[in-house]
């Protein structure tokens, strides 16, 4: 489940050049240099794309996003570190016109019955059907853990789309959901510690008959690393829909990033909907050296792959506008 040093060591060189392991190094000639070395963690959205190449999608915007959050400390499901983020996220949709309906609800955990809220936008289409857009905003129960690409970067691609999306005219209803709860409570992953917001938000929504309408559901966790490398879900996802948001990727000239190679992320949000036949996909990194460290922290974080990734999601609207709503899409499972 982890690159480890590899993935560490380019991201490093990607990132910063030569400064990276600044000072471990020996028998150069840089007496004479008067500049001081490179700060080997310079969080900054430098690296970001305009929005005109990105469909709109500011990098920069998410990036501020992901500082934020950070700033606030630990966002733990069901602890008073998570309520200045669902402040945040609520006051950023507002003041883009969006409608946000809050879901507080009690999830049974292995720390007792802990108080949640999913966060949820509508933004009605000319259809009925809904593409559902998600990424969870708790970080994992881990002492000095900030999770500014765990629990951060999804977050703020969903705020950045929200912005871009509420209040336009479009084909197919779009929904928009900040999961909380994602993170098992336990150190390890467990079912069913983990998913609280999604196995909720998904019952609600069987009960309701909105379940039905759901044509597709794209997940987006951990989307903020320099290094972004996103492996197709294989069989923990649909496999229509993972090729067809690859494929707008390859299009879009991010086949380095969208790669054509598959993995088993073992669980992720997008489960809670797949195990009830909603055709669903996760775009994730999970190969990342910090994952779940307190190493986790803003430096790691690039406005580019956020940039990238909200692109991508955009841009894979239209082609599921042309999709018609099958009951026939039944999700491969693992058996
Ligand atoms: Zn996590």
């Amino acid at each position: 489940m982890s690159g480890g040093r590899a993935g560490f060591a380019l991201a490093c060189a990607l990132w910063l050049g030569a400064g990276c392991g600044a000072g471990s190094s020996s028998g150069d000639a840089r007496g004479d240099n008067p500049k001081p070395a490179v700060a080997p963690a310079a969080a900054t959205a430098d690296d970001a794309l305009p929005p005109e190449k990105t469909g709109g999608f500011d990098g920069r915007r998410a990036f501020a996003h992901v500082a934020r959050l950070v700033q606030m400390g630990p966002r733990q499901a069901g602890t008073p570190g998570i309520i200045p983020a669902q402040e945040y996220i609520l006051s950023e949709l507002k003041s883009y016109g969006c409608t946000a309906e809050p879901d507080d609800f009690h999830a049974d955990t292995p720390a007792g019955s802990l108080a949640m809220k999913n966060i949820v936008v509508k933004i009605p289409g000319e259809h009925p059907e809904i593409v559902l857009l998600a990424g969870h905003y708790d970080t994992k129960r881990l002492e000095n853990f900030v999770g500014a690409d765990d629990g951060g970067s999804s977050a703020a691609v969903m705020l950045e789309l929200a912005r871009l999306l509420c209040g336009k005219p479009r084909h197919d209803t779009v929904w928009i959901a900040f999961f909380d709860g994602e993170e098992a409570v336990n150190r390890e992953w467990k079912d069913p510690d983990n998913c609280y917001g999604s196995r909720q938000m998904a019952a609600r929504m069987a009960a309701s008959g909105d379940l039905k309408k759901i044509k597709a559901m794209i997940l987006a966790d951990m989307v903020g690393e320099r290094n972004l490398r996103l492996p197709k879900g294989g069989e923990s996802s649909t496999k229509w829909l993972t090729d067809l948001v690859w494929g707008v990727a390859a299009r879009l000239g991010y086949k380095d990033i969208f790669v054509d190679e598959e993995y088993d992320v073992g669980g992720d949000d997008h489960f809670s909907f797949m195990h009830r036949g909603v055709p669903a996909t996760d775009v994730i990194d999970l190969a990342v050296p910090y994952w779940h460290t307190p190493e986790d922290t803003l430096d790691k974080v690039s406005a580019r792959s956020l940039g990238i990734v909200g692109h991508v999601f955009l841009e894979s609207l239209p082609e599921l506008a042309r999709r018609p709503l099958s009951g026939a899409n039944k999700p491969t499972l693992r058996k």
